[in-house]
């Protein structure tokens, strides 16, 4: 405690100050305070940066008393969404805080919150002499909220991860406004396509054959019929939620040159978010028929796609680092809430690598307001987070090493 705060809170404060938003974010100031943590807190500094400027990753590793044994990544990503200054109540940058707890600044939830956790819980667990079995690395990336290509996905694939040997991952889970807290275990993957008609062109005072705009309806049909077709299943069964059905929305509409001209082109673009309970063929064959049905010279092109990453991680006593996540929870009065993530994160790269990988922020009976004005945590519920986090390493880091043949895909 220094001046009535706790200096977890005081630290996180401080962290919440440096200006990581987009579109220009601080990463300097960043690995510099990353940097000081390493050093308080005696952990090994390591930044990797990859041959484009401004691509990084860096991570604090904390070595294993057997470091044959695969080893466990604490993630979280460095940068936070943008704000609207006239929208927010106080400044998203000076992480004030309310007489009642509440801190407010960018980033509270989403996620360095979860960062400093990460560090809190090393730290705590350093001065109760524990030394764990696993080593584990506190990884920080940059541009997860841009979609990761300087981060996370060019570091997976680099021989510095490879040389980690990690074996579990976890990465951010979403905030929970009731005592649950949300585990993810899976992502949607994205699906962004846009469908482009061909078609006769003229004066429009003519009923052409074969026009953009009668091809262009039957796409639009087709995929609207989808969406109430998802949307009428989530509806009518309680116990579904968003990451469990696909959805579709149009997002834009584009083509015409003029209102008396038939066009040669329209498009409509669609974003599609795909559950990982369909599989990726399926939804690239649906795109295909409507393009055949809609008549010819009816094409489609991505404008993003994850499709390829769609790994899940299983929840049943097989995996041990479930099973011991569910045992620690339960010990400690957490209740976990397993869900598919709607969204898309940096863990998707992670788990493509055949990683078993969880999605977790220990933020509960908080109104949720990720990416939303006035993003506050209260530091309650942060400093329970950091006894959470102390638990679930002490207990994932104790995991001996296994038979092969019982669990040949975790070890
Ligand atoms: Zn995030």
């Amino acid at each position: 405690m220094d001046n009535g705060e706790h200096k977890a809170v005081t630290n996180f404060r401080e962290y919440l100050r440096i200006k990581s938003v987009h579109p220009n974010p601080d990463y300097e100031g960043c690995i510099e305070w990353i940097k000081r943590q390493a050093t308080e807190i005696g952990l090994e500094f390591n930044i990797v940066e990859f041959p484009k400027p401004a691509e990084f990753a860096v991570w604090l590793t904390w070595p294993a008393k057997t470091p044959t044994l695969s080893s466990i990544l604490l993630n979280s990503h460095i940068d936070v969404v943008p704000v609207d200054e006239t929208k927010w109540t106080r400044d998203p940058f000076a992480a004030e805080k309310d007489s009642d707890g509440n801190i407010y600044a960018r980033g509270t939830q989403d996620m360095k919150s979860v960062g400093v956790q990460y560090l809190e819980a090393i730290r705590n667990l350093k001065a109760k002499g524990f030394v764990p079995l696993r080593t584990i690395h506190v990884l920080f990336v940059p541009d997860e909220e841009v979609g990761g290509s300087k981060g996370m996905a060019p570091f997976v694939k680099s021989p510095e991860f490879a040389k980690l040997n990690v074996g579990f991952a976890l990465d951010e889970g979403i905030t929970s406004p009731v005592d649950e807290i949300i585990l993810t275990y899976a992502e949607r993957a994205i699906c962004q396509v846009k469908f482009t008609a061909k078609g006769t062109t003229g004066h429009s005072l003519i009923l052409h054959e074969n026009t953009a705009g009668e091809k262009i309806q039957k796409v639009i049909n087709r995929l609207m019929e989808f969406r109430a077709q998802e949307k009428a299943r989530l509806e009518s069964d309680p116990n579904l939620l968003l990451g469990d059905v696909t959805t579709v929305n149009l997002t834009m509409l584009g083509g015409g040159m003029q209102i008396n001209i038939c066009p040669t082109e329209l498009s409509a673009s669609f974003d599609i978010r795909l559950t990982p309970k369909w599989k990726k063929e399926e939804l690239l064959r649906f795109l295909d028929e409507i393009c055949e049905e809609a008549g010819p010279e009816v094409t489609y092109n991505y404008v993003f796609q994850s499709l390829d990453y769609t790994g899940v991680t299983t929840l049943d006593d097989s995996n041990k680092w479930w099973s011991t996540f569910k045992s620690t929870c339960e010990d400690i009065g957490v209740k976990l809430k397993p869900i598919i993530m709607p969204g898309a994160t940096d863990i998707r790269y992670v788990r493509q690598q055949g990683i078993p990988a969880f999605g977790f922020s220990p933020i509960n009976n908080t109104p949720v307001l990720l990416h939303a004005n006035d993003e506050f945590l209260n530091e309650s519920v942060f400093l329970r987070g950091i006894e959470i986090y102390e638990m679930i390493i002490w207990n994932l880091a104790n995991i001996p090493g296994y038979n092969l043949f019982q669990f040949p895909k975790l070890f």
